[in-house]
């Protein structure tokens, strides 16, 4: 049975201009979501990483208007191949990502967190 109440997500991305329809499509795609809550930051990936307590709590507070207003019910992280803010190789990203992933789901721990990258051609991969 279709679920017929407009599902939310949340990602957190980086600004890129780039990053954000193939992230949303690919959500959208390949998840019961209707619509994507985006919260960008220049290198998301990395400053999730470096967990920065004042960044964390103004993201935290993004993140909680996303799930308890639009009851989103899951959180994607993505890094992204040439990222101005975070110019590390792809395996750097995936280690930031990887731990951002961690991060998120130590502070929200009844929500999935999927981690996304996006390389050369910035097709969606599930990590
Ligand atoms: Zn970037």
């Amino acid at each position: 049975m279709e679920n017929k109440v407009k599902n939310f997500a949340t990602l957190l991305n980086c600004m890129d201009g780039r990053t954000q329809l193939p992230a949303l499509n690919w959500i959208r795609s390949n998840y019961d979501v209707e619509y994507v809550d985006i919260i960008s930051e220049p290198g998301m990936d990395k400053v999730i990483y470096l967990n920065d307590k004042n960044f964390m709590n103004s993201l935290g507070k993004k993140i909680n208007i996303s799930l308890n207003s639009h009851n989103s019910r899951i959180i994607f992280i993505a890094g992204h191949y040439d990222c101005a803010a975070n110019k590390v190789d792809k395996a750097i990203h995936i280690k930031h990502i990887k731990s951002s992933v961690d991060i998120i789901k130590k502070i929200y721990k009844n929500v999935p967190v999927v981690g996304l990258w996006m390389g050369e051609s910035f097709k969606v991969e599930k990590i």
